[in-house]
């Protein structure tokens, strides 16, 4: 099955935040020339496979993620979808997602991506703090963020997301509950949750490590998870995926697709790729990954078989964080009449659910399970 999905990852930040462990180039003029060549060479090695070919392959959702994709600029995302345009079609009424720095998303900018058919931003605001925004290393204010919503949405971009960090560390003092309310202040379609951890070698595990910083406990975690639940569920919209609420119709369909299983296809540094059998990964350090194309090498760094056993976890795993929920079998039953006991999932024919208390437990519930 030819993928229909295209994830392409943009390394560049201004800087480091605080708590970000991700594969960046931090660079304060973006190479905008030299990261296309790269993405054209790898369309083109990826086009010679049979991977994508503009004949055969609608793509249905196109995905530029980061890092931060909106630090081309406006020239940069449009050469950037019209390289992709030349390898693949992009189907009529397919989802084409941008992620944005709130400072880059200018009126100008917000045109030329929606004349290059981006329909779908998603928005770094993360909080409208600014005390907050600072210690998280932020480039933008939280004035910002109004002002991206508007310059999208006069653009004629209405699908938009807004990402937001939970479990700050105590020390922060920010009200996560003003956060929700400014939020939905701005009617987004889609709203997507973090919840603060401390990465290895993150400038906040540093933090960490010499007493300037301490995590959030796991009470502060529920009670922030569970109350952005709560608020968003009564502002109509659905917490479709443990981190994840939409307005009904407005769920990430790119998104959605890696966690029904589809094939997909990413290139840029550090990419995935699975093609429903085979899981591929690219060179993650930029410098490596533009140098390996220029020499004509492929930038696929490693793959593996996803055998029987892990792909029965992953369609566990999957199906759990989803609200569309896993098909239990027999052996599983008695597990799942238990969480539904316990208040942690309903029980819909053969199908288990997840609930938000559930979410808080998902890494160990659907440990729990045997797929049988
Ligand atoms: S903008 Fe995103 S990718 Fe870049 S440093 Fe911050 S968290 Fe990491």
């Amino acid at each position: 099955m030819l993928p229909s999905h295209l994830y392409v990852h943009v390394p560049f930040c201004a800087r480091r935040c605080s708590y970000c462990d991700f594969s960046i180039a931090v660079r304060r003029t973006v190479p905008v020339t030299d990261y296309l060549r790269g993405i054209q060479r790898e369309l083109a090695a990826v086009t010679a496979l049979g991977g994508v070919t503009s004949s055969s392959c609608d793509l249905s959702t196109v995905y530029l993620g980061g890092g931060t994709p909106s630090s081309l600029g406006a020239e940069g995302v449009r050469q950037l979808l019209t390289t992709i345009a030349s390898f693949a079609q992009i189907a009529r009424g397919a989802e084409v997602t941008i992620e944005a720095n709130p400072d880059d998303v200018t009126p100008e900018a917000a045109d030329a991506w929606a004349a290059a058919r981006v329909n779908r931003l998603s928005l770094g605001a993360q909080s409208f703090d600014d005390a907050a925004l600072t210690w998280m290393h932020r480039t933008h204010d939280a004035g910002r963020i109004g002002v991206a919503v508007r310059s999208a949405r006069s653009a004629g971009i209405d699908n938009l997301s807004l990402d937001l960090i939970f479990a700050l560390p105590p020390e922060i003092p920010r009200s996560w509950t003003r956060d929700l309310d400014q939020t939905l202040a701005l009617s987004p379609q889609h709203v997507s949750l973090y919840g603060l951890t401390v990465e290895p070698a993150t400038p906040l595990e540093r933090g960490v490590s010499a007493g300037r910083a301490s995590a959030a406990g796991e009470d502060r975690y529920a009670d922030e998870f569970l109350e952005a639940h709560d608020r968003m569920t009564r502002a109509g919209f659905a917490h479709y995926e443990v981190s994840n609420f939409a307005e009904p119709g407005r769920e990430s369909r790119h998104n959605s697709a890696y966690w029904t299983g589809a094939p997909y296809i990413g290139i840029g540094p550090a990419a995935h790729s699975f093609d429903g059998q085979r899981r591929r990964w690219n060179i993650k350090a930029y410098t490596q990954w533009l140098a390996t194309l220029d020499r004509g090498e492929s930038a696929v760094e490693g793959h593996e078989l996803i055998d029987a056993e892990s792909a029965k976890s992953e369609r566990i795993y999957l199906g759990l964080r989803t609200g569309i929920g896993y098909r239990a079998g027999a052996s599983d039953r008695a597990t799942a009449e238990s969480w539904a006991r316990a208040g942690w999932a309903v029980i819909d024919g053969d199908l288990v659910r997840l609930n938000a208390e559930g979410w808080l437990r998902l890494d160990s519930l659907a440990a729990g399970l045997t797929g049988l």
